[in-house]
């Protein structure tokens, strides 16, 4: 009987779930047919984002309709007195978009508001009551907090996007991807496909590589590495910055982690090396 009452759960469970992303894929497709990104607005973020010129049309028009429903699903919270204009909105979401361009925007269901601030943040303790009781030392350009807000520095998303190695964008998004099967321990969900073992070996090789070329250079890692040494913080960051390294120099990565290229490859299931044959 209770098996019976369970399985009756679970069906009305489904039910439930079924019927919502119903309901969210009718609003969706309604949103993208009445209030698409602005064609203009979209061609300048073309222009002004090289990270995105490999993109074939097709790939360039699935990522304006989910960068159309990021817009409208996310709530963006600007402070410390950040103003942003539509560009710029626009502008952060298409490089969000960008990890998930294969997977689907449902890979961040999980979470709703990014908060906005004007520059580099130091993390901040406080108390339920508002008083600070600790400050890091370090300065971040992102930060995301597990099934919350991902906290993002406006002047970081500005340097994001050039194609030069550098994305907070994507950086924070790799995060957010990573953390949906618990911690943040550079391991995101794999699809079936993939496998575990093979996953955590590779990117345990090269960790351990980079970790040790960091050590040996000290101070000097950060102009001789190809890869941030800020990587070598632990595995979650190894994940986080090597996507950010895939989407904005793929070739620095091919070239120095063949193995994590491949992965990454397979797990965000986009090639960044292939080159596009067709105009916007
Ligand atoms: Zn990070």
């Amino acid at each position: 009987m209770k098996n019976e009452e369970s399985s009756q759960d679970y069906e009305n469970l489904a039910e439930g779930a079924l019927t919502l992303s119903y309901f969210r894929n009718a609003r969706r497709r309604k949103l993208l047919a009445t209030k698409p990104l602005n064609a203009e607005l979209w061609s300048e973020l073309l222009v002004q984002h090289p990270i995105l010129a490999r993109l074939t049309y097709g790939e360039k028009s699935r990522l304006r309709d989910l960068t159309t429903i990021f817009l409208a699903e996310k709530q963006f919270e600007l402070v410390r007195g950040l103003s942003l204009d539509e560009f710029q909105k626009a502008s952060l979401a298409v490089q969000a978009c960008l990890p998930v361009l294969e997977l689907g925007i449902d890979w961040y269901n999980d979470w709703s508001t990014l908060i906005l601030v004007p520059k580099e943040f130091k993390e901040q303790m406080l108390t339920p009551d508002g008083h600070l009781v600790h400050e890091t030392n370090e300065e971040l350009g992102g930060e995301i907090l597990p099934l919350g807000p991902v906290i993002l520095s406006w002047r970081d998303i500005e340097d994001s996007g050039w194609g030069e190695g550098y994305n907070v964008v994507i950086h924070e998004m790799a995060h957010k991807l990573d953390a949906r099967n618990g911690g943040v321990d550079g391991c995101p969900p794999l699809h079936s496909d993939m496998d575990f073992e093979q996953w955590k070996t590779v990117f345990t090789l090269a960790f351990t590589d980079l970790e040790r070329q960091a050590r040996r250079l000290g101070r000097k890692a950060e102009a001789q590495l190809a890869i941030d040494p800020y990587a070598a913080t632990d595995p979650g960051e190894f994940f986080a910055v090597c996507s950010e390294v895939f989407f904005e120099t793929p070739q620095v990565l091919k070239k120095q982690y063949p193995g994590v290229f491949d992965l990454l490859m397979r797990f965000y299931k986009q090639n960044p090396l292939r080159q596009s044959d067709s105009r916007v």
